[in-house]
């Protein structure tokens, strides 16, 4: 576990809201959450607020392509986010992987282009289903089978001392957006989990360096026991964001 960092909190916005009067009604309602020095908030909104983001809280894109500039219509670079101020790039969201196709090679690319820009990537990954069971009728650990192969193929040619600069964030899909959220024992199993795969596939000091999150229905209920039961390092926190009276006590219940 990183022991030195302070919890982060994203905030992923999606495609939302859907005018600027929207967003800046929003960060104002936000004001007392910059007070909290001993999170580190991060504010993800669609590409064309950027600008309105940067000056109030640390902003990250929700995707990035995997070339700096060229003739790649209707894409923005890593390049491009770092320049409007960007700290961090969401890279394979589920929502991302279902309706636009990222593949796991995709996902890759994006993140060694992220990474060579000096973003930091908050690597999306986690299980579709629940539960399954095989053909003989016995179940199957979706979480492991599915976090196990994403994570051997996102972080393919992946230096070791590239790690530190990259946030997990663990979102069961089934868990996301649905009121469903995963309990804080499974969450703390899927993190040790990511933590063995990491240090399989590096060592454990590399694996320690990499902060874990969850995402999937966090509210202001239940956010405090996914920091302090499951010892998730942070959230990644979809439709409770644009809710401020709601997102203000996600961030008051973990201070
Ligand atoms: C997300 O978009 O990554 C997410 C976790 O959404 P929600 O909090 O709405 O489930």
């Amino acid at each position: 576990m990183n022991f030195m960092s302070k919890p982060l909190i994203i905030a992923n916005w999606k495609c939302n809201p859907s005018s600027q009067k929207e967003v800046e009604r929003l960060l104002d309602s936000f004001r007392e959450i910059k007070r909290k020095k001993e999170i580190e908030t991060v504010i993800c909104p669609p590409f064309p607020y950027l600008n309105l983001i940067r000056e109030k809280f640390i902003s990250g894109g929700q995707d990035c392509f995997w070339e700096n500039k060229g003739a790649y219509t209707g894409e923005v670079s890593p390049l491009i986010l770092k320049d409007l101020g960007c700290q961090y790039v969401v890279i394979g969201h589920s929502e991302r992987r279902k309706y636009f196709n990222e593949t796991d090679q995709i996902v890759n690319k994006k993140l060694k282009a992220a990474l060579n820009a000096r973003l930091k990537p908050i690597l999306c990954l986690g299980e579709e289903a629940r539960d399954s069971f095989n053909h003989e009728g016995r179940p199957v650990n979706e979480m492991s089978l599915i976090v196990g192969e994403q994570l051997e193929k996102d972080l393919i040619d992946l230096p070791a001392e590239r790690l530190r600069d990259i946030v997990i964030a663990y979102e069961p899909v089934w868990a996301i957006g649905t009121d469903n959220p995963c309990s804080p024992d499974d969450a703390m199993k899927a993190r040790l989990f990511i933590r063995k795969i990491l240090t399989k596939l590096y060592d454990r000091a590399a694996a320690e360096k990499v902060r874990v999150i969850y995402g999937g229905s966090v509210d202001s209920k239940n956010a405090v026991e996914y920091i302090k039961s499951a010892g998730m390092e942070g959230l990644l926190v979809g439709g409770a964001s644009l809710n401020a009276s709601e997102f203000i006590k996600i961030i008051g219940s973990i201070s």
